[in-house]
C-alpha cells in the first residue's frame, strides 16, 4: 500500500532528479548565492521582480536531491505572489521543520511544500530543504539589479 510519505518522497525524488525552472535568468534582476557546506549543496537563486510582484524565479545548482527538489518546488509556487507572501512562506517552510514541537499550523495548507515535512526526521538534513528558501530571502533583501538588455 502506498503511503502518504511513498508519494512525498517519489516528488522529492522526481523534482531532485528533474529539477522545474533549472537555468540561469538573463533578465532576472534579482540574484542571490547560497551554500550548505555540510552536504555540499550550492545554489543561484535568480528572481524578476515588478514591486512587490514576483513574476518569474529559477536557479541553478547542485546537490543533493533534497536541496534541488526544495529549489525546484519553490520555483513552482513563488511566481504571482508579493514578495511579502513569498517572506511568510519562507517562515512557515522553516517552522514546519524546525520547531520542535511540530509546525503550530496545519502542513496541508503548505500544499506542494507539505512534502518536505519527513525531512524533520533526518535533522541532519534540514538545512539542506531549508537552503532555497533562506537564499530566495537573501534575494529579496538584496540590492535591486538594474538589467540592461544588449541587442
Ligand atoms: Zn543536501
Amino acid at each position: 500500500m502506498s503511503s502518504m510519505r511513498d508519494l512525498y518522497q517519489e516528488t522529492i525524488l522526481d523534482h531532485g532528479k528533474s529539477p522545474r525552472h533549472h537555468h540561469v535568468m538573463e533578465d532576472a534582476n534579482r540574484e542571490a548565492e547560497g551554500d550548505n557546506p555540510l552536504c555540499g549543496d550550492q545554489l543561484t537563486m535568480y528572481l524578476k521582480t515588478d514591486g512587490e510582484l514576483i513574476e518569474d524565479v529559477s536557479f541553478k545548482g547542485e546537490g543533493c536531491a533534497i536541496s534541488q527538489a526544495s529549489a525546484s518546488i519553490l520555483t513552482q509556487v513563488l511566481p504571482g505572489r508579493s514578495r511579502e507572501e513569498a517572506r511568510e512562506l519562507a517562515d512557515r517552510f522553516k517552522e514546519m521543520l524546525t520547531r520542535d514541537e511540530g509546525p503550530s499550523f496545519d502542513p496541508a495548507e503548505l500544499e506542494k511544500l507539505q512534502v518536505f515535512l519527513g525531512v524533520r526526521d533526518f535533522p541532519t538534513r534540514v538545512k539542506c530543504a531549508t537552503l532555497a528558501w533562506h537564499t530566495l530571502e537573501a534575494a529579496l533583501e538584496g540590492e535591486e539589479r538594474v538589467v540592461t538588455t544588449e541587442s
